[in-house]
């Protein structure tokens, strides 16, 4: 069978739609886990995209504070191209139709995120700046006749030889997992963030990390897997995704407290509810795993103005029959954004021949330990726009499958029962504080699991994903960035380095 010339991309978020754009007029089949603009985490990103577009900006102003939140270990060259294309990559977005808010005499409207040192957040209506974004790709791309995109799948397995990537295995997820083979000398992961490795994320239900596993289990080299981060306060109600509860309502004064009324951060940090992010995670995370609960507190004037101020979180809080002028709001710190994933040059090219990775599941280094906000928007499609600019200059190739009888892989889906436990797992070993021994209990844990699989010759992408995560944690001893070791809580300026790992690490 030969397939002359079509790309593969892996993933319809934001990362997966927007190279599916840039590579026309080559052919391109785009697989999506569900149908086209859901099971993304594009569509429930909020605050918006950061770039260097303001009179008082630049790329340097921006790569700064880039590098000062990223811990160290920022890879300065690839962050330097992300926030030089950063503009432009704007201006498409603007010219494929995204209705960015704008001032009254036309401007961009620029917001300012944490750590950012200027305004330079662009958004759209506020806080749907990933729903508006996606509805303009996705109608896009249901338009473009080079872009074909195939529903309701998952790729589950990579194929390669001698000359690189050559196809990937996909699995129906409505008719009984049956599997086709698609073929190709280039293809893209975007398969998003890591997420639903944990009980509590603000991520897509389909953020589970198959991107990982699939390109691992070919030799793909993985970087920086430690660096998970989480959002101190997203509601903790049994919604899957759960929403955020915004850092501004502690800005209005919101308390956060546990069910004796107790303020306990207070113990942890005299600004208590106004303390550093990664404090406040931590503080929470930890009155949880003592066996409390934990509630942010907006009863009184705040509840009541709610509706006017924050009503997205009013929304949420309504729908769920929560009344936040009396009533505390249940929160849990949830993991949210993975800054680690498969080891990419700033060309966006894996260490596999033509296997490329864009996006939440790329690891191009350029948020270091630690994500400034509103930089993976940005990431997304500065390297998503470079990897179709390498794909289309290369040379035309044909690809000859000369047998094209296959059976069915042994890859499986993890079952429910297995999927708790794991969550569990990593909730409270691997989670927003770690420590050696939690850590290796884990890994043996997760082992056995991985284990049941093996023995009855089954894969579980979700299972090796988990094992390289805790592995990469295991391995850092040290506090850098999200990474926070309570057996080894300073920063060791000897450990000042992106860490690499691959899957014989863990067999
Ligand atoms: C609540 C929330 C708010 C956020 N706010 C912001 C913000 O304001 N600014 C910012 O910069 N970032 C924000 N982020 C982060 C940002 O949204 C994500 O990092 C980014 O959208 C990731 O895009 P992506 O295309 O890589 O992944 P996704 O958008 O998650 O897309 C991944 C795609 O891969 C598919 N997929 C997964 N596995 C498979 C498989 N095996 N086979 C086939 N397809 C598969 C999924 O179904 C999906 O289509 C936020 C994230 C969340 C969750």
């Amino acid at each position: 069978m030969t397939d002359k010339n079509t790309v593969i991309i892996i993933g319809a978020g934001l990362a997966g739609l927007f190279t599916a754009l840039k590579l026309a007029p080559l052919n391109v089949k785009v697989i999506s886990s569900k149908s086209l603009g859901s099971g993304t985490s594009s569509q429930w990103a909020q605050a918006g995209i950061a770039a260097a577009v303001g009179q008082n900006d630049s790329a340097n102003l921006h790569k700064h504070d880039t590098i000062s939140v990223g811990a160290g270990i920022v890879d300065e060259y690839a962050a330097g191209i992300m926030v030089e294309a950063g503009p432009n990559r704007i201006n498409d977005l603007i010219n494929l139709g995204v209705p960015f808010d704008k001032e009254s005499n036309n401007k961009l409207l620029l917001k300012k995120e944490a750590a950012h040192g200027i305004n330079r957040i662009v958004s759209v209506n506020g806080d749907m700046t990933g729903k508006a974004i996606m509805k303009t790709l996705s109608e896009t791309v249901k338009k473009s006749n080079h872009i074909d995109v195939i529903e309701n799948f998952n790729a589950v397995e990579l194929l390669k030889d001698q000359d690189g990537i050559f196809g990937v295995v996909i699995q129906s997820n409505l008719d009984n997992k049956k599997e086709q083979r698609l073929y190709s000398r280039n293809i893209i992961i975007a398969t998003g963030g890591i997420g639903q490795l944990y009980e509590v994320t603000t991520n897509a239900i389909e953020a589970k990390g198959d991107g990982i596993a699939i390109a691992a289990r070919i030799g793909a080299d993985l970087s920086d897997l430690e660096f998970v981060q989480f959002h101190p306060t997203a509601f903790n109600i049994g919604i899957d995704p759960a929403p955020l509860a915004t850092e501004a309502l502690r800005g209005d004064g919101a308390k956060i407290i546990n069910e004796n009324e107790e303020r306990f951060l207070l113990r942890s940090h005299p600004e208590a509810e106004l303390a550093p992010r990664d404090i406040v995670a931590r503080a929470i995370y930890n009155e949880i795993k003592s066996g409390h609960k934990v509630f942010l507190d907006c009863r009184g004037v705040l509840g009541k103005s709610m509706k006017e101020t924050f009503p997205t979180v009013y929304n949420f809080c309504k729908k769920n029959n929560i009344d936040p002028e009396k009533k505390p709001i249940p929160i849990a710190p949830a993991a949210h954004y993975h800054m680690g994933g498969i080891t990419t040059d700033a060309n966006g090219k894996t260490n596999i021949a033509g296997l490329w990775a864009c996006g939440e599941t790329a690891s191009t280094g350029v948020h270091g330990a630690n994500r400034l906000a509103s930089n993976s928007l940005l990431e997304a499609i500065v390297f998503a726009s470079i990897i179709a600019k390498n794909i289309k200059s290369l040379p035309n190739k044909n690809l000859i499958i000369k047998n094209n009888k296959f059976s069915q892989s042994n890859v499986v889906e993890i079952n429910s029962k297995d999927l708790k436990i794991l969550k569990s797992i990593m909730t409270n070993k691997v989670g927003v504080e770690r420590n050696g021994k939690e850590l290796n209990e884990a890994f043996n844990d997760v082992s056995i699991l991985n284990q049941k699989y093996k023995k009855i010759n089954q894969i579980n992408n979700t299972i090796i994903t988990s094992l390289l995560i805790i592995k990469s944690a295991i391995n850092r001893k040290e506090h850098r960035g999200s990474h926070y070791r309570s057996d080894f809580p300073e920063t060791n300026s000897l450990l000042k380095n992106r860490s690499k790992i691959t899957i014989k690490d863990i067999t």
